[in-house]
């Protein structure tokens, strides 16, 4: 049986070419890109190419690019470190609908005094810059809302919060771990002062992401060493990684246009099959403003995690929400927060795409997942 991936959000395969990239760094072109010998500077070259073809998807600076481990270790250095510069400020503004690497932080951040505003969201998962504007105090150091949403792929509306933070002097971080490499963004345009982002969510390996962070902040350290990462985050580079995420980088900024237009298409096949063919399907994705690679449906009265068994069974891999929530019982605060009621928040599907998902893929679920949905809503209905 041939396995159809529809769980990207969670983590996307490594592209063959990001692959074929990556692999002289895994062999022969081994050295420490901080020796001073020629194998060394050639590989420290290589990160610096890569850092220019990250920087110039988002249209910043190469050196205002650090590189990470990844999506959380980025989100907690950025909220981490605001919060060391902030002084006597020690209030944050966030939203209810946040990935766990900036909720966790936070809530670590409220038993060290800081006290925190979650802002709510509408029905179809959207922060309100007007309520963003009103719960700005003298002594909020910091603003962070996510780019786009990882369960419902929402796209916050973040160039209005920039021009809102810029307009208060408050610094603004984004999460955009799910919106790097898939949707236009621009750090300057927007007024983004820092950025996270995350390779293996754009076909690049798992263990290195970055950190966007606009010339003059000066954030402090979150991991101590070396001089690498321009003195703030010490530890020798996964080189092969960077080099293949920023292959991973350009491969994205040259296919997005077209591949936003293809999989916003599959997308909207799916959601329109699903809402015909299952009675009481409930979209969580919005049509406009939204992520083109994610599609959220919930099933009132069936469980979340039996249909995901159930298409698991039938070689269809998807998620009943975030991957970090998945064994939990309690349902998706993200969901939650949109106003869904429990037997609707439980009974929810992600499917999410990549540059390999065919239309045949979309045809195959669209063939097995009704059957598979009716089955277990009356199931639990009686
Ligand atoms: C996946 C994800 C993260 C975490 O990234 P890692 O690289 O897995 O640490 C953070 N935020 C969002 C929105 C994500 O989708």
């Amino acid at each position: 049986m041939e396995r159809i991936y529809a769980d990207n959000a969670a983590t996307t395969r490594i592209s063959d070419e990001v692959l074929a990239a990556m692999t002289p760094f895994l062999k022969e072109n081994f050295a420490n890109p901080s020796s001073y010998h020629s194998a060394g500077r050639e590989v420290r070259a290589a990160i610096e190419i890569a850092r220019k073809k990250i920087a110039s998807v988002i249209s910043c600076e190469a050196d205002e690019i650090y590189f990470t481990s990844g999506g959380s270790e980025s989100d907690s250095w950025a909220i981490m470190g605001a919060a060391r510069l902030s002084g006597a400020k020690k209030h944050i503004i966030t939203s209810k609908t946040e990935h766990h690497a900036v909720l966790n932080t936070l809530k670590s951040l409220e038993k060290d005094g800081f006290e925190i505003t979650y802002l709510d969201v509408d029905r179809m998962g959207f922060v309100s810059p007007e309520a963003l504007e009103k719960a700005i105090r003298r002594d909020t150091a910091l603003i962070t809302v996510m780019f786009a949403n990882n369960e419902t792929g929402a796209v916050q509306p973040t160039d209005e919060i920039g021009r809102i933070a810029k307009k208060h002097g408050v610094i603004f971080h984004t999460d955009a771990v799910q919106a790097f490499g898939h949707l236009p963004v621009n750090v300057k345009g927007s007024n983004i002062d820092m950025l996270s982002f995350s390779g293996h969510k754009f076909n690049a390996p798992k263990g290195a992401g970055g950190l966007y962070v606009k010339r003059g902040i000066v954030l402090p350290n979150l991991i101590y060493g070396g001089n690498q990462e321009n003195g703030r985050r010490g530890g020798t580079e996964n080189a092969a990684a960077i080099v293949g995420m920023g292959t991973a980088a350009e491969i994205a900024a040259k296919e997005m246009e077209t591949e936003s237009v293809r999989l916003k298409k599959l997308r909207e096949k799916l959601l329109c099959g699903l809402s015909a063919g299952i009675d009481g399907c409930v979209r969580n994705t919005p049509d406009k403003n939204s992520l083109p690679g994610i599609a959220n449906v919930s099933i009132p009265f069936a469980e979340g995690e039996a249909l995901v068994l159930m298409l698991d069974i039938k070689g269809i891999t998807a998620s009943s929400g975030s991957a970090c929530m998945s064994g939990s019982k309690k349902p998706s605060h993200v969901l939650t927060a949109m106003g869904l009621d429990e037997k609707t928040a439980h009974g929810a599907v992600r499917f999410s795409f990549d540059r390999y998902t065919t239309e045949k893929d979309i045809d195959t679920i669209l063939n097995v997942f009704p059957d598979i949905a009716k089955k277990l809503r009356d199931l639990s209905r009686l």
